[in-house]
């Protein structure tokens, strides 16, 4: 649906975007996720047809943006961050004030303002100024807005920056009710933010996409490249057995035992390298070993620290 190949864009003599490659599937709901800076809205508002590309292929729906871009506008919906409204308005007549730009035929506008009042949570709204609203509920008018046209594709930056916690919440699932229907690229710097909302991640850093996959690849992408961590706890033997028992085991890097919530059981940390998964030949080593395991977990890698590791600089 969105098909972008060596996309370069130059500020100057300043590379914003730096051949930038990726795909969009229809239906998806893709998170363009990177420190402030990255290139995001750049990006954004090259596929929107509001900016030249300096280089590269951009192609929505098979269209190019340099060749057709007002028939790319009318598939998309873009909603730019810090979406101007305008405040003296009431919802309805703002709507219909879109609805005109958009030339929506005179006798559908208002079935048309009607289904994206349903669809964004604004019936008790709809006679309220803009002005009067809560941000969250001007952000639901902002997407009412990009809505409006019934577009396949929902172009969408930073859609909750500035939102408080129960905004941001109820913001999430409106974008995960309408991308059942849509294809949806949203753009944010908060993970947590693309994990509830998306079904995949492209992580971008100075302009390039540094990672990308759905927020389970690229923890397990990062665990394989690092090293992973299993932890034990085990009853009623020695530290410095079990730890001479641990490190003879294949893969085992480090070990390291201390004393535990309870006496007489032991906390035992066992790093291996390369992101190996000791769990299971673990089990079998503490068997054979006889010692009483009480507990084993894996240390997870948080998304948080995929992305921190990925994008600093
Ligand atoms: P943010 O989350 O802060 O909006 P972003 O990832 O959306 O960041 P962009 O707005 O695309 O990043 O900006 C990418 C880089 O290009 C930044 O260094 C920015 O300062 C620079 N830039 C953006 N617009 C212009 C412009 N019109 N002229 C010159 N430089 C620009």
């Amino acid at each position: 649906m969105i098909n972008i190949k060596n996309l370069t864009k130059t500020y100057g003599s300043f590379k914003a975007v730096d051949n930038l490659s990726f795909h969009i599937n229809k239906g998806e709901i893709v998170g363009l996720l990177g420190p402030n800076g990255a290139g995001k809205t750049t990006t954004m508002k090259i596929i929107t047809c509001f900016m030249p590309a300096t280089e590269g292929e951009v192609k929505i729906a098979g269209l190019d943006v340099k060749k057709d871009p007002l028939k790319i506008r009318q598939l998309i919906g873009y909603l730019p961050e810090n979406a101007p409204l305008y405040p003296e308005l009431n919802v309805l007549e703002y709507l219909g004030y879109i609805a005109g730009i958009r030339k929506i035929p005179f006798f559908e506008r208002k079935d048309a303002i009607e289904k994206v009042i349903r669809l964004c949570g604004l019936e008790n709204k709809k006679r309220s100024e803009i002005y009067e609203l809560s941000k969250g509920y001007k952000q639901r008018v902002g997407l009412a807005q990009v809505l409006i046209h019934d577009p396949e594709i929902l172009v969408l930056d930073e859609p909750t920056n500035g939102l408080d916690p129960n905004q941001i919440i109820e913001i999430r699932e409106l974008i995960k009710k309408i991308g059942k229907k849509k294809t949806v690229i949203l753009s944010s710097h908060i993970l947590s933010e693309v994990e509830a909302t998306s079904d995949r991640v492209l992580i971008i850093n100075n302009g390039k996409i540094v990672a990308s996959g759905t927020p389970g690849e690229l923890r397990e992408q990062s665990t394989n490249s690092g090293k992973s961590i299993v932890h034990l706890q085990v009853e009623g033997s020695p530290k410095s057995l079990v730890v001479a028992k641990m490190e003879k085991l294949k893969g085992v890097k480090k070990v390291s035992a201390k004393q535990g919530e309870k006496r007489g059981i032991l906390a035992v940390k066992i790093e291996s390298e390369g992101g190996l998964d000791l769990r299971k030949p673990l089990v079998h080593h503490v068997i054979k070993n006889k010692f009483e395991l009480l507990e084993m977990t894996r240390e997870e890698v948080s998304l948080e620290d995929v992305f921190i590791k990925l994008t600093k600089k």
